[in-house]
């Protein structure tokens, strides 16, 4: 049976890292459901122009926007696939859910605020492929050669308002994977390896 997997967490606390990471070394399809959005604004497209008031607040896109969208990305997957991002209010846990035939496991990532704000301080991103910087590459992706910049989202007020955003309608959707026995907690402190080393359980 394909294998879903989908993780939740802080922003900042490594999902993106993590999960590109779990989904390359395992064949699982990866969406960064924030990363979607980032292209879809920096192109200008029709979804770019809806999400942008959301993003530019540091606000979540509605549901009834965001659970179409990847919906029609986790069908059309023909086996296993890991979601980073999504999802991330209970409304989106349970459509997810409703649409899947099978098994999902949760993977939260736990860092603590201060560590959080001390991440996003120095955060880079590549405008590109979006893979977050590792420490001291410089301005250029290694990978794909684009370049690497700070996340305006990551920007201390817009930053502060999704830690709030996470409070408020990610912590209620982590809790209903705990209630069903399909969440893994992960220590997400740490280098990458160390956090990864966990992830793989
Ligand atoms: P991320 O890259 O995962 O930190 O996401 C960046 C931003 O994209 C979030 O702060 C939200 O505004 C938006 N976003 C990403 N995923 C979702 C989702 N599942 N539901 C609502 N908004 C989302």
């Amino acid at each position: 049976m394909s294998r879903h997997v989908v993780f939740l967490g802080p922003p900042a606390s490594g999902k993106g890292t993590q999960g590109r990471r779990l989904a390359e070394e395992d064949g699982l399809a990866y969406l960064s459901t924030g990363a979607l959005l980032r292209s879809a604004l920096r192109d200008d497209t029709e979804l770019g122009k809806k999400a942008r008031p959301f993003l530019d607040r540091g606000e979540f896109v509605p549901d009834e926007i965001m659970v179409p969208m990847v919906l029609e990305w986790t069908e059309a997957q023909k086996s296993g696939w890991l979601l980073d991002g999504f999802p991330r209010t209970v409304p989106q846990a349970e459509a997810l859910d409703e649409a899947l035939n099978g098994e999902l496991e949760a993977i939260i990532l736990h860092v603590p605020d201060e560590e959080l704000r001390r991440r996003v301080a120095c955060r880079l991103e590549c405008e590109n492929c979006h893979r977050v910087a590792r420490e001291g590459e410089g301005e250029q992706c290694p990978k794909c050669g684009g370049k690497l910049s700070a996340r305006a989202d990551d920007a201390s007020a817009n930053f502060e308002n999704r830690l709030l955003e996470y409070r408020r309608l990610v912590i209620p959707a982590i809790t209903y994977y705990c209630d069903r026995g399909r969440a893994r907690i992960v220590n997400g402190t740490g280098s990458p390896d160390d956090v990864y080393q966990r992830v793989r359980g």
